[in-house]
């Protein structure tokens, strides 16, 4: 694809075939760790957990109520049973049930042998050691079977996969207190640029502040990633080279901001060329065009433009899947659907958009999306105020309200 403002000579290299080069040159990290469970949350999974016991481990009771055995029940008609005793969470019943009995029992407690149903509390009447039950009393009922949810030795979780909460639940349940994880990925980030300032101080004029590496920090932020701030280099030949030699040599990823461009400072691809190799530089997506990847020595390289939302945009769309990927997580698609644009969205054919929207629902439950207002790539308002994007294709030329577009709502990082 040409881009048409800028009158590239060569055709940018569409987004999907970028993220297919990415998947080529990335491997997955293969060193392990073991974890107690309170420290696995959100780490991969490296070796599939298989369940020692079965879950659960008891018969138990569903609800609070009377267990009694079917064989005791009148056909149709009501009953009355002698109370034997109490089954609680964590304290059975310790005696044997006898015909014409029946058990107190409650939620989770162990059901007493030759007992098959439970009967809500609500259902029955208890005259002291007496209890009716009704009529229409159902046997079989409201018995948790022994593995019903997990059978011993089953695979509880596989690999890969991402450690949820609910994961550490379910492995919590099965008595399993370790897991082994991939290793935290090693990632050092910094800005460059002659005008970022520190936060705290003043601002000179020309100079800004360093908006890039607050968003950097929160979107590496997970527990899969061992992340450093490397700070701001100036825009300086020497100082970048050295900078990304010392970070590439303890370090499986390298993302830095600015100077990936086309400007005289912009020195980040010809030094990733002359001290490593590099694989890309430019995608037809905007904003987002001019991004730079590639690898020193065994450190993959991602150059990402200056521009806040660009940085935005290329994080999660390029940086975070091959972050995954090299974690050793599996692929997260992200979600996307149709919804009714209802305002006018300005847009040259050439390269792909991630537009910022505002999203709804009607009463009928269909979507809509607005323009979050000012699209450049440097208004980090809309970006802030919006919930989606609105991924406009390569062809698209500008859309009317009415038009069906795709909207990619933001995940809850950002
Ligand atoms: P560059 O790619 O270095 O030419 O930067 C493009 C634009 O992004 C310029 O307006 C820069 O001032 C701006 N920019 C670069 N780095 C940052 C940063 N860390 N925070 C905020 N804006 C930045
Ligand atoms: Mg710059």
């Amino acid at each position: 694809m040409i881009d048409a403002c800028s009158q590239e000579s060569k055709p940018l290299l569409s987004i999907d075939d970028a993220l297919d080069r990415i998947k080529i040159a990335i491997h997955p990290v293969s060193g392990t760790e073991k974890l107690v469970l309170k420290d696995a949350l959100g780490r991969v999974l490296a070796e599939p957990v298989y369940s020692p016991i079965n879950i659960p481990h008891d018969r138990n009771s569903a609800m609070d109520g009377y267990a009694f055995a079917s064989r005791d029940v009148a056909d149709g008609q009501a009953f009355t049973l002698s109370l034997a005793g109490t089954s609680w969470a964590g304290r059975p019943f310790e005696g044997t049930l006898q015909p014409g009995q029946c058990v107190r029992i409650f939620t989770g407690a162990v059901v007493p042998e030759h007992a098959d149903s439970v009967i809500m509390q609500e259902q029955v009447q208890v005259l002291e050691q007496t209890i009716n039950f009704p009529a229409d009393t159902r046997a079989l009922q409201n018995i948790r079977e022994i593995g019903e949810d997990v059978k011993q030795g089953a695979c509880i979780i596989a690999q890969p996969k991402k450690l949820t909460a609910v994961d550490l639940g379910l492995l919590a349940s099965a008595g399993v207190g370790e897991v082994t994880v991939k290793r935290r990925l090693k990632i050092a980030y910094f800005s460059t640029g002659d005008e970022l300032t520190a936060l705290g101080g003043p601002l000179e004029p020309g100079k800004i502040y360093d908006s890039n590496r607050a968003m950097l920090g929160g979107l590496l932020a997970d527990p899969g990633y061992s992340v450093v701030d490397l700070g701001v280099i100036p825009d300086n030949k020497q100082l970048l080279q050295h900078s990304f030699i010392e970070a590439s040599l303890n370090h499986d990823v390298i993302i830095t901001t600015g100077g990936a461009s086309v400007g005289e400072a912009d020195y980040v691809k010809e030094i990733l060329q002359s001290c490593g190799e590099v694989n890309f530089w430019k995608i037809a997506i905007k904003p987002g065009k001019p991004l730079a990847f590639g690898k020193i020595g065994g450190c993959h390289f991602f150059g990402l433009p200056g521009n806040p939302v660009a940085v935005v945009v290329t994080f999660q769309q390029i940086v975070a899947p091959a972050l995954r990927q090299l974690s050793g997580a599996p692929p997260a698609k992200p979600l996307r659907f149709t919804a009714t644009c209802t305002t006018a969205l300005k847009k040259a054919p050439g390269r792909k958009e991630y537009q910022r929207g505002i999203l709804s629902k009607d009463e009928h439950g269909e979507f809509f999306v607005a323009s979050a207002g000012r699209q450049g790539s440097n208004i980090l308002s809309s970006m802030s105020q919006s919930g989606c994007y609105i991924v406009l294709p390569e062809q698209c030329n500008g859309v009317q309200p009415g038009d069906k577009v795709t909207v990619e709502p933001f995940s809850l990082l950002i």
